[in-house]
């Protein structure tokens, strides 16, 4: 069975737009994820910490097979082989990917929370999802994106960029 799933995907080092490129690429060719559809990219400024670069981010849907677990290890393969070290909480990085949504599963473990916990409350989440998937609905808020995206207080979306 596959699920559909959102991802997050960031950076704010480098080639900000290629990085979100390559890292959208690494993640089509993977042999149990397909790439469904992808939002436009935005700058953003940087959110929780601000002394940093400003941000590129998107979001893609994918469909997977993976299990999320599985699918976080992936995602931090293709972090780590995009040359992500280890970086402090919420810093620069080349890349970022982050589940979004995982279907309508709950995920509460030490390592990996679905949805995501701070997704509600980032405008580099929330405007490009609401391109992308607008009546999807948050599975514990029991709100449209379209909704969470009406009640943002974050404005951190500077522009769209491609
Ligand atoms: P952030 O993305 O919040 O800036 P990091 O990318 O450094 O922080 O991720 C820190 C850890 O967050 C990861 O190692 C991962 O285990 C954990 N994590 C928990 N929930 C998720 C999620 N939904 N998506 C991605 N990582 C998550
Ligand atoms: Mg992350």
């Amino acid at each position: 069975m596959s699920e559909r799933v959102f991802l997050s995907i960031g950076s704010n080092i480098g080639p900000r737009v290629a990085n979100c490129t390559r890292a959208i690429e690494l993640l089509a060719v993977q042999r149990r994820i397909v790439l469904v559809r992808k939002s436009p990219f935005y700058e953003t400024s940087a959110w929780g910490k601000e002394d940093q670069p400003p941000f590129i981010n998107c979001v893609v849907e994918v469909e997977t097979t993976l299990e999320p677990l599985r699918l976080l290890d992936n995602l931090k393969k293709i972090e780590s082989n995009m040359g992500r070290g280890p970086s402090e909480r919420w810093g620069p990085r080349v890349i970022d990917l982050d589940i979004i949504f995982y279907g309508d599963r709950i995920v509460e473990t030490r390592g990996l929370t679905i949805p995501h916990p701070h997704a509600h409350e980032r405008g580099f989440v929330l405007i490009p999802l609401c391109c992308i998937a607008p009546d999807l609905v948050h599975p514990k808020l029991k709100k449209t994106v379209r909704e969470l995206a009406g009640i943002l207080k974050d404005t951190g979306v500077l522009r769209k960029v491609v």
